[in-house]
């Protein structure tokens, strides 16, 4: 939608509803074009999620692409940090050092513990006031909850769980693509007529930035007027245990999907997670077979995880799935059907039957680890390197134990082919 200068006019012959309307769409395009100050572009904002002085990883991530969406935009990348000033300053520094050059400063006893409404109302307060160009705010629980209120609040576009954010080079728009359509199609969304454009993106959508040691910026610190007593007040803090399931931090994650069959063959992914220092994740086919807690589910509608390893045990490799961990630094596939997709964005592929492959890379992962500890042998330095060699490995053996199945280790993007049988 163009923004449009253009006065309403209202007609004579229109009856009262019709100038009713009239009035209220006049009053909201005056308000859209308050939001878009002409001839300025606005700065890139990134929401900061805290517990205390301890940030989401997430806010750190956005900050890294704050910082190039703001290179694009001739603008500055800026942190909003909304707390305790004393708690805030260890919060700026860190934003600052993560490629913030400006950090936003509510102070108010009233925005600790978070509640929606006050963070909303102070955050549309201080949008209203700046006019940032750009609000990025992790796809979290409470991100999605103030990022709604927030969009609601400003009367503006919203773009959940974007996985690409780009400026467009001719319009300076932010285009925002997501998964659409049941994830079949990317949609690229943009908020031409509305400001600010906000979005929100699932944590390990992006990597970690480099951090600048002792990098410093302009802290702009304001004392909202709230209440002190908010109409809605926090009791109690229930900890999920199963959100203890870190997926998104973990180094090395191990799927299983349907072709794990029942859950108790989940077992051995566990032992295999557990000797490479990983976590178990699942394929929605295996959430759906009810053998595996949503919150360990991998994909669009899961958890994104970016580990040094990813590790897919009977898992085809449906694109909602490919969403969540394609961005891993290792993908190892073991799959008996050598055209499952999965092998298509596999770093490492085994085409063989996971109930021989599994053990024998756990055989060849512990094997590895006692003759470390010996201090003899090839040492198994990290849970990435010690598992893709000993995937090759473990090709190599399911051959010599004469295995009546064929496995074949494949290495993507080249012809180089090991195959055992
Ligand atoms: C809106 C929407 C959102 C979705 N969100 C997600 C999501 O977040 N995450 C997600 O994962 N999916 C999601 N899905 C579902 C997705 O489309 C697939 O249905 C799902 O990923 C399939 O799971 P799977 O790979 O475990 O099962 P399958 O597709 O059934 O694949 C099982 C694989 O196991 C292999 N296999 C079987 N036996 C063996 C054996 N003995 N040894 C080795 N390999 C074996 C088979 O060859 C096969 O490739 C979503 C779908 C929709 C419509």
């Amino acid at each position: 939608m163009p923004d449009e200068t253009k006065k309403t006019r209202t007609s004579a012959g229109k009856n009262n509803a019709d100038k009713a309307s009239d009035r209220k769409a006049s009053a909201a395009k005056g308000r859209r074009l308050r939001q878009r100050p002409k001839g300025k572009i606005g700065e890139v904002w990134v929401v900061i999620e805290c517990e205390g002085e301890v940030a989401a990883r997430v806010s750190w991530e956005l900050l890294g692409v704050a910082r190039s969406l703001a290179a694009d935009l001739g603008s500055r990348p800026a942190a909003v940090i909304l707390g305790i000033e004393d708690q805030c300053q260890e919060l700026s520094r860190q934003s600052f050092e993560h490629g913030a050059t400006a950090a936003y400063v509510a102070d108010h006893p009233a925005l600790v513990p978070f509640i929606t409404e006050p963070h909303c109302q102070v955050l549309a307060a201080l949008a209203r006031k700046h006019s940032p160009e750009v609000i990025l705010l992790g796809a979290t629980t409470r991100g999605r909850d103030l990022a709604s209120a927030v969009a609601t609040e400003m009367e503006t576009g919203l773009t959940a769980d974007c996985t690409a954010l780009e400026i467009d080079p001719e319009s300076l728009l932010l285009r925002q693509t997501r998964p659409a359509f049941g994830g079949n199609i990317m949609a690229t969304i943009i908020t031409p007529g509305h400001r600010p454009q906000m979005a929100t993106v699932r944590p390990g959508v992006f990597p970690l930035p480099e951090t600048v040691a002792g990098a410093t910026g302009e802290v702009i610190v304001s004392k909202p007027r709230l209440a002190a007593q908010q109409p809605v007040r926090q009791l109690e803090f229930i900890t999920n245990p199963e959100e203890e399931v870190a997926l998104q931090g973990a180094n090395v994650v191990v799927s299983g999907g349907r072709g794990m069959r029942q859950l108790k063959n989940f077992d051995m992914l566990e032992e295999l997670a557990r000797e490479l220092g990983g976590v178990v994740g699942a394929s929605r086919g295996a959430v759906d077979a009810g053998w595996v807690s949503q919150r360990r589910q991998v994909g669009q509608t899961g958890q994104t995880v970016r580990p040094a390893l990813y590790i897919a045990v009977g898992i085809s490799g449906a694109i909602q799935h490919l969403a969540g961990m394609q961005h891993s630094d290792m993908i190892l596939a073991i799959n008996s059907d050598p055209t499952a997709p999965i092998f298509d964005i596999a770093d490492y592929g085994i085409v063989g039957d996971l109930f021989e492959v599994v053990p024998a890379l756990i055989a060849e992962v512990k094997k590895r680890k006692a003759a470390a500890a010996k201090g003899g042998g090839a040492a198994a330095k990290g849970g990435s390197e010690a598992a893709a060699s000993s995937e090759k490995a473990a090709g190599a053996e399911t051959a010599t134990a004469g295995s009546e199945k064929t496995a074949t280790a494949t290495k993507n993007g080249d012809s180089e082919t090991v195959t055992t049988s």
